[in-house]
């Protein structure tokens, strides 16, 4: 039976790191992965498609409406094979490099389904059979899946979920996407600009629940500009296909046909099959399995991370819990700075925070100060023609650290890095407004906002 110092289970984000991390500190590893290409739901049906979509459907459209400042663009059509066999490269490109670094830094890799059938001991059931492997830790990273929602029939074809919706074979003249969230708007705006109209049903009052309020308010105006649909307080009681529409059914409306439908209300914890109960483990309300603070469960030689444990469902997260639960196993420290992770929705202009929002400080009682910039008033946001939006910091009102960062605008995912590395730094908003920032940047933004919160700007 083959026998390893560690064995993930899962090769996202969060498997794949870990397996990576704890080769380079010297552990024998091996990582099990019942999907041929590495990468997890992240490269091969996540993040990356998603990004390779919205970069070039962004070039699309603004060829196709003479957006190309000084050139006369005639006629341009989309070629959308042409554009899905890039996307298909660029996932390549990215789970084929997760193998190369498989190789190079000799972790073991497994392609199959695992079961825990032992707190030492996984079961793979692959394309080459059944094999059992010994170990001494089981790192679980089997991320996450589409949440189902009530009355909500999927036939992965026309009602289907950001599966099928990275790989439409036509463009759909109508598409309904249930659900406001980061999923439903960066996939519906793919497709409203290849000329789908898009119709969003979000049962909250407004989209982005749990984004800063200004900035999810300042979102929803421009999105609407843009030519998307947007409905709130909308609450679906039904979808299914029907004569090769999809229907979809509400509360207090007439029910909606449209040529496809997304279902974007979330994502899940996948534990299917995992064999969870051969070990005594269980899994919270949400289907989370609960881990302490070094990410070991209450079976000490098994761990979890990533989207199957609680916390926000991002990629980069995972890694960050990928690599330190493994420094934790080997040298017994390892850590997670939660409070500076960044979120980005990757639409146009982006959406980016870090910290705490308004609501939050609002609600813990926290005395905050705040400052804002727009990018209209920024040199190089005028220089593109890409002056949407503004940078929003939030400092402590007495100590005047930055608790919070929020920013709608061009690049805004880009941006948000050094907000971050500032809020790992314990920066105060001064700190930021009087680090020197290269000119004309969009970045000038961020100081701006930051002059705004500790003194006053200086460039409105
Ligand atoms: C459309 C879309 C866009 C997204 N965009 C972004 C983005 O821009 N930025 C961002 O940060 N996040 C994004 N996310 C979220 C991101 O993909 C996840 O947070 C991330 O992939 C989680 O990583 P993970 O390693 O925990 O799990 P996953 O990436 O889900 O990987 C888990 C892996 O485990 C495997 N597995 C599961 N069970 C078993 C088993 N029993 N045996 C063997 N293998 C198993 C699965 O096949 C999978 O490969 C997006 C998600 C979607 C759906």
């Amino acid at each position: 039976m083959p026998r390893h110092q560690l064995v993930v289970i899962g090769a996202g984000p969060g498997g794949y790191v870990a397996a990576i991390k704890a080769a380079q500190l010297g552990l024998d590893v091996a990582c099990v992965e019942k999907e041929q290409a590495l990468g997890g739901t992240c490269l091969r049906v996540g993040c990356i498609p998603s990004k390779a979509l919205l970069e070039a459907s962004e070039k699309i459209h603004a060829a196709q409406h003479n957006q190309i400042i000084g050139a006369k663009i005639g006629q341009v059509e989309l070629d959308l094979a042409a554009l899905m066999a890039h996307k298909d490269k660029v996932v390549k490109a990215n789970t084929g490099g997760v193998e190369y670094l498989f190789k190079k830094n000799k972790v073991t890799r497994y392609l199959g389904h695992g079961t825990i059938l032992t707190p030492n001991k996984v079961r793979v059931e692959g394309p080459e059979g059944v094999q059992e492997l010994e170990t001494e830790r089981i790192l679980i990273a089997t991320g996450s899946k589409p949440a189902p929602l009530k009355g909500v029939e999927l036939d992965y074809e026309i009602v289907g979920t950001s599966d099928q919706a990275i790989a439409y074979p036509h463009v759909p003249e109508h598409l309904v996407v249930i659900g406001g969230g980061v999923i439903g708007l960066e996939l519906g705006s793919v497709w409203n600009r290849l000329g789908a109209k898009v119709t969003v049903l979000e049962y909250l009052p407004h989209i982005l629940g749990g984004m800063d309020g200004e900035v999810a308010r300042a979102a929803e105006k421009i999105f609407r500009k843009q030519g998307l649909e947007i409905r709130t307080g909308v609450r679906v009681t039904a979808a299914y296909a029907k004569d090769g529409k999809g229907v979809v059914e509400y509360e207090g409306g007439e029910p909606l046909v449209a040529d496809r439908v997304l279902l974007a209300t979330g994502r899940i914890p996948n534990t299917d099959g995992l064999g969870l109960e051969n070990v005594g483990l269980s899994t919270d309300e949400r289907g989370r399995i609960p881990v302490n603070a070094h990410y070991q469960t209450a079976v000490p030689s098994i761990f979890a991370i990533g989207d199957v444990i609680a916390g926000p469902m991002l990629a980069h997260k995972a890694e960050e819990e990928g690599y330190a639960a493994v420094e934790y196993m080997v040298t017994g420290y390892g850590h997670v700075d939660y409070n500076s992770i960044p979120n980005v929705v990757y639409t146009h202009p982006e959406i980016a925070s870090v910290g705490k929002s308004e609501e939050e400080l609002k609600a813990a009682g926290v005395p905050y100060k705040k400052g804002s910039f727009p990018f209209s008033a920024n040199g190089r946001a005028r220089a593109m023609n890409d002056t949407d939006g503004f940078a929003k910091i939030l400092a402590h009102a007495e100590t005047d650290r930055i608790l919070g960062v929020h920013i709608i605008g061009p690049r805004a995912g880009d941006l948000i890095a050094e907000a971050a590395v500032a809020m790992a730094f314990h920066a105060s908003a001064e700190d930021l407004a009087r680090a020197s920032h290269a000119h004309p940047t969009l970045a000038e933004v961020l100081k701006e906002a930051a002059l705004a919160t500790w003194d006053k700007p200086l460039h409105i």
